[in-house]
């Protein structure tokens, strides 16, 4: 079990967004051919015809890691992976999810 599944069960950190899990970045812009979509098995990975990309909803995705293995420019991370020039990304795809 990951520490955010253990938070989550302690009833900490409700707030929508807080715990991010896998998310999508810059390499995603332009391409979006949805193969990540297409293997998500909790369908957590959502767009619209004005975004340029995908987004994952931290608070449905499993962690599965399924769609990573799938994107053809590389551009899934796990949270603590993801490079530093685009951790800006991690509130990129919650806040996608607040509207
Ligand atoms: S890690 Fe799994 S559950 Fe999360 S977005 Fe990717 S395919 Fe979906
Ligand atoms: S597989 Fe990669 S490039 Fe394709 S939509 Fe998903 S994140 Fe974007």
């Amino acid at each position: 079990m990951r520490e955010r599944d253990a938070r989550r069960r302690c009833g900490e950190g409700e707030r929508k967004g807080e715990f991010v899990t896998y998310i999508i970045t810059e390499p995603c812009k332009g391409v979006k051919d949805a193969s990540c979509v297409e293997v998500c098995p909790v369908d957590c990975i959502h767009s619209d015809e004005g975004q340029e990309m995908y987004f994952i909803d931290p608070d449905e995705c499993i962690d599965c890691g399924a769609c990573e293995s799938v994107c053809p420019v590389n551009a899934i991370f796990y949270e603590e992976d993801t490079p530093e020039e685009w951790k800006e990304y991690l509130a990129i795809n919650a806040d996608y999810f607040k509207k």
